[in-house]
């Protein structure tokens, strides 16, 4: 894998409006830094400790979003750095990113997660339930975190139609809630194998890994 390589490729090819999160989770940090080097500065990671493992010790310029499930009890870790959580799915995750936030004198920008693909296993909630969130008095009360998007994963599938109807689905989600929150400015959606139909279906950040830096192999 030439990466640097790639990540120009990408650069290249992405629509401007599309920002590119590079997926880094179980890559060494020279990769990292041959990513870094080619002037990316937006990395994703899904562990935290791992995230918070590379903040320590790379360059402090670069923008760690972590797009992972999170666990409460770990939000603390990386609270002083984190820079975008992609994946928050209840109003209790979101009351502890606050508290952290706050004991760090930060806001915190997240994302909640949308359930678009047929699978069980993707995490996320419905539309509803993010309405509720978003809608709550808990949530007009928190003064250190600020939902400023969505995120979404497709069916993990060759059936090229069936993922563009999940992300379309994403999309007129996304529309819809603008129009009582016009703060929502970010959908996350697309990886290395779709996100060519997320970004023609309005994706305005893709998290792209194994393209970038080769596929993953886990221990
Ligand atoms: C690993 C991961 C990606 C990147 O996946 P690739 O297929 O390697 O591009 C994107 N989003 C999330 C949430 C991930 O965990």
């Amino acid at each position: 894998m030439d990466i640097s390589e790639n990540i120009k490729k990408y650069k290249d090819e992405l629509p401007e409006n599309v920002r590119l999160v590079a997926i880094s989770k179980t890559k060494p940090n020279e990769d990292l830094m041959e990513a870094y080097n080619a002037g990316q500065r937006i990395l994703g990671e899904n562990k935290i400790q791992e995230m918070t493992d590379k903040w320590e010790t790379l360059p402090k310029d670069i923008e760690w979003h972590m797009v992972g499930h999170v666990q409460r009890n770990k939000v603390k870790y990386m609270a002083p750095f984190v820079s975008l959580i992609h994946a928050v799915d209840s109003l209790k995750l979101l009351k502890e990113i606050n508290k952290r936030a706050k004991q760090n004198d930060r806001t915190i920008n997240c994302l909640l997660q949308i359930k678009i693909a047929e699978e069980d296993s993707k995490f996320g909630i419905d539309s509803e339930e993010a309405k509720e969130i978003l809608e709550s008095e808990a949530y007009k009360k928190m003064e250190n975190v600020k939902v400023i998007g969505l995120m979404g994963m497709a069916t993990f599938t060759d059936d090229e139609e069936q993922v563009r109807s999940e992300f379309k689905h994403l999309k007129s989600v996304f529309d819809k809630f603008r129009d009582q929150h016009p703060e929502l400015t970010e959908l996350s959606m697309g990886m290395s194998g779709d996100y060519q139909i997320a970004v023609e279906c309005g994706s305005t950040m893709v998290r792209i890994g194994s393209s970038i830096f080769g596929a993953r192999k886990y221990n």
